[in-house]
């Protein structure tokens, strides 16, 4: 499909009569059926789970249970593909923290001033805001979903893949037949697949099984396991103005945790360790971990406040790219986006805004009027979205105790750049004026990393003088005299 003429704004003529599959659909499913949906007759998403009609989680989103804030660069890539969309959220009740102003932040070793904010986050559930994605992107009748049934294979072979091989309950249309399992198992045609299904893909079995090249792998795993609970807070016991608590972890002190607001006015309370420090999911456990954190207000709280749900795990968080940017023997009509494509450590917050980033990249790869889009170029162009974030992600946890994975290996040019984001680092949480707020930039990925290497920036890294960071939690922010 990535091979054909285009109108001038770059939307493809209806009546071309283009098939295209999404294989998933949640976030990044979703955004790349609403781009495609320019440029094909029909798209179709294949989705494992039940589709649900409200905010509910699903059994295929297992991480919709922790705690998920939508970045700067997440709420602009969005507003960009659903105009007015993060309006909807906020008006749907999904809280917005200003950063640092309205969260009590432990980063780096120290506190974090709390200052006039120079960015926002959001931080409402998981399932609330797929649902609202969801809610928008099917609206279009050019997408439609086949629910409850699993992308089993690909059809076609090295040089183009023509379609999906699906297993589902029912069904009619293409080749089918039943399979061992008793599900119906058949080829749903395609002129372009998209592989949007998280970080467990399969993707590569199925290249492989076609003739085609796998993707090469990279990958550094510390083996940070969450654990989550969303709590009321009874009393008003944390007993401040601020929306949000967190604690960042470092190579010297690994837990991580905090609290963050949901839309229902309840609060999400996630607890953190890497591997041999992994939070328990029973009750006491639970409680008892969050004493680890280099500040016990989270563990008063939480002995003072209400659970409203059970604690919830989750242990697959390595970071994980597939290089499908590489030139190998792949097939024409066949992209990767999302975590199917690279999946970070999550406790950097990223995922979503990259998902939205990459539909963002999408459409710009397919609209260039001066570039034809071919697959590789395409991929390409999917793979750079993700880039910055990985260098975050992987850059910081290379750095963390334990970390295995065929990337954990710095190159030599890897640590004069950690000396000087160590530098960074120290500076960050006491400067409100330079340090900081392009620090936060780049960390919510609307600045690229080379921000920091700007003259100005560069000279109060090397030669600026450290602020004294605040020497206890700042349970108020310094906009409101306190
Ligand atoms: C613990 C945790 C916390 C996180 N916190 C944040 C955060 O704070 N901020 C942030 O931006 N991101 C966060 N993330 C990442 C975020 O969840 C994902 O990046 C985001 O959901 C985009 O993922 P996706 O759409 O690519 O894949 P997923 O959301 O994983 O969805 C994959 C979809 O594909 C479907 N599927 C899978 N296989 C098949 C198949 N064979 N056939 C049909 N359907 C299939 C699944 O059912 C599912 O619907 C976190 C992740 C974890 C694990």
């Amino acid at each position: 499909m990535v091979n054909h003429a285009r109108d001038k704004g770059g939307r493809r003529p209806h009546g071309n009569g283009r098939h295209a599959v999404v294989i998933g659909g949640s976030l990044a499913g979703l955004l790349a059926a609403h781009v495609l949906a320019g440029h094909a007759d029909r798209v179709t998403v294949v989705e494992r789970d039940r589709i649900p009609d409200g905010p509910e989680p699903r059994p295929g989103v297992p991480q919709s249970r922790h705690a998920h804030v939508l970045l700067e660069s997440g709420q602009l890539a969005l507003d960009s593909l659903l105009p007015g969309f993060t309006a909807e959220l906020r008006a749907a009740g999904a809280p917005r923290v200003g950063m640092p102003e309205d969260m009590v932040a432990w980063s780096g070793g120290a506190w974090v001033r709390r200052t006039a904010p120079t960015t926002h986050i959001h931080t409402g559930s998981r399932a609330h805001l797929e649902h609202l994605v969801r809610r928008r992107v099917l609206a279009d009748p050019a997408i439609r979903t086949v629910e409850s049934a699993e992308a089993v294979g690909l059809a076609g072979d090295a040089s183009r893949v023509r379609g999906v091989l699906l297993r589902e309950r029912g069904g009619t249309g293409g080749t089918a037949g039943a399979g061992a399992s008793g599900r119906r198992q058949r080829t749903l045609p395609a002129d372009l697949v998209v592989d949007a299904s998280g970080r467990g893909s399969r993707a590569p079995q199925w290249l492989a099984a076609i003739g085609a090249e796998p993707p090469a792998e990279e990958t550094i795993d510390t083996g940070q396991a969450y654990a989550s609970r969303v709590y009321r807070d009874t009393g008003a016991h944390l007993g401040t103005e601020a929306l949000a608590y967190w604690f960042y972890p470092n190579p010297a002190q690994t837990y991580a945790g905090g609290v963050l607001p949901l839309e229902d006015g309840s609060h999400l309370v996630a607890l953190a360790g890497l591997r041999g420090q992994e939070p328990p999911t029973d009750d006491a456990g639970f409680t008892a971990f969050a004493a680890r954190l280099p500040h016990p207000f989270l563990h008063e709280w939480l002995l003072t406040a209400e659970p409203r749900t059970p604690v919830y795990g989750f242990r697959a968080t390595a970071n994980l790219r597939r290089r499908y940017d590489r030139p190998g023997r792949r097939p024409a009509g066949f992209l990767a986006t999302g975590d199917a494509l690279c999946t970070f450590n999550p406790i950097y917050g990223q995922g979503m805004s990259v998902a939205a980033m990459s539909a963002v990249a999408l459409r710009d790869a397919l609209a260039d009027p001066r570039r034809r889009p071919t697959t590789l170029r395409v991929q390409r162009a999917l793979f750079d979205a993700s880039r910055q974030a990985w260098d975050i992600s992987a850059g910081a946890d290379r750095a963390m105790p334990g970390a295995v994975g065929n990337a954990v290996a710095s190159r030599a040019v890897d640590r004069p750049v950690g000396w000087y984001l160590n530098r960074v680092q120290r500076r960050y949480v006491g400067d409100p004026a330079l340090v900081g707020p392009v620090f936060r930039s780049v960390l919510t990925l609307t600045a690229p990393l080379s921000a920091l290497f700007a003259p100005r920036v560069a000279r109060a890294v090397l030669f600026g003088p450290v602020a004294r960071p605040p020497a206890a939690p700042p349970m108020r922010a310094e906009t409101t005299g306190g």
